[in-house]
């Protein structure tokens, strides 16, 4: 989709600081973390959010939760992670091509605001 920040981003054409990518799944540094490591793992194909790329490609979505995995170990989060997804208004989703944040390097609290 041309008027999406994320497709933008994967298609390599705004600069990101990249963590982990491969053919079909792309990981950066948020541009305001939250956290010592906070990452984001999005696929390169354009879907709005986690229900709809489920859907419509479930081996992809698994993929891409394989990512934050690689993800935590590169960043080497042992202590622990957490990995979100916002969906919609109500879930606080800014940008509508799905992606999972990846959380770490400190203690994250509970429940979220
Ligand atoms: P969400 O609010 O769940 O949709 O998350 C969108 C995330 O994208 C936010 O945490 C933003 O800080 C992040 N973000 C927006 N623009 C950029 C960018 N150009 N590079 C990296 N992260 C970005």
């Amino acid at each position: 989709m041309s008027d999406c920040l994320f497709c933008t981003i994967a298609a390599g054409e705004i600069s990101v600081d990249v963590v982990y990518e491969d053919d079909k799944v792309l990981a950066f540094r948020d541009i305001d973390p939250q956290a010592p490591t906070h990452v984001l793992v999005i696929p390169r194909e354009h879907f709005d959010n986690v229900s709809e790329m489920t859907r419509d490609n479930p081996l992809l979505a698994a993929e891409v939760l394989a990512a934050t995995t690689e993800v935590a170990q590169l960043e080497t989060l042992e202590r622990g992670y957490r990995v979100v997804t916002n969906v919609g208004t109500d879930g606080g989703q800014s940008v509508r091509h799905v992606h999972f944040h990846v959380l770490g390097g400190r203690g994250l609290t509970w429940p979220p605001g």
